[in-house]
């Protein structure tokens, strides 16, 4: 079956390129031009992917973008009028997989699209292997700190911590690949499905809000340690 994705634009010109593009590329394809018909579409398509502009009628794309990651896990890819480093941070914090500042080329938006839909189909495909084996890991324990991989949630002292999807996706990654060195390029093709330079401040971002989440004194990690030479190494 072609994979949905649903265009909140409410720029005309824009809604057009973009829905021919992707209907040529073989997707089945819907247009929205304003914040509450996102919010309606997405429900009722549960769309693989959302291609949001920021700046709309009735609702900005923050807002849906904050509402939707709490309802479905649809890959998120924002589009921000300009290279706003702002737009970006606020952009990821609410939830968004990726990023485009306008104007952008078809070809680029082919390609991220691409591979937020591969990102999102190995990790139901892993998720799918967990539950079938009847995981002898539904649960890693690093200490005090446990991350429960059937719940999706982490437990710090056996509280559970208000985490958000990327940062939960991230800690996993670094979890499976303890005392390993992990460059930020490789963290970013793994955990956000980037495949090209991306900007590797996502990466720092993050883990910044997991370590203020997981570590005793976040200015002296020793859970996630920063490797010199670039990259991150999780400890436990
Ligand atoms: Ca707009």
């Amino acid at each position: 079956m072609p994979e949905t994705i649903l265009i909140v634009e409410d720029e005309l010109s824009l809604q057009e390129t973009l829905a021919y593009s992707l209907k040529k590329e073989g997707y089945t394809v819907e247009v929205v031009g304003d914040g509450r018909s996102a919010l309606e579409f997405a429900r009722r398509l549960k769309p693989d992917l959302i291609v949001l502009d920021i700046m709309l009628p009735e609702m900005d794309g923050f807002e849906v973008a904050r509402i939707l990651r709490k309802e479905m896990s649809a890959a998120i890819l924002m589009l921000t009028a300009r290279d706003d480093e702002i737009d970006r941070v606020v952009g990821l914090e609410v939830g968004a997989d990726d990023y485009m500042s306008k104007p952008f080329s078809m070809r680029e938006l082919m390609a991220r699209v691409k591979s937020q839909l591969r990102r999102a189909r190995l990790l139901r495909e892993e998720m799918g292997k967990a539950k079938d084996a009847d995981s002898p890991h539904e649960k890693l324990t690093f200490d005090n700190l446990i991350i429960n991989l059937t719940r999706r949630e982490v437990l710090l002292n056996n509280e559970p911590l208000p985490i958000k999807p990327k940062e939960y996706e991230l800690l996993l990654f670094l979890a499976e690949h303890r005392r390993q060195m992990l460059s930020r390029e490789f963290i970013l093709e793994r955990v956000w499905g980037w495949d090209f330079i991306g900007d590797s401040r996502t990466v720092d971002v993050h883990v910044r809000w997991l370590r203020q989440k997981i570590e005793a004194d976040s200015s002296k990690p020793t859970r996630i340690v920063t490797v010199r030479g670039g990259g991150y190494r999780f400890e436990g």
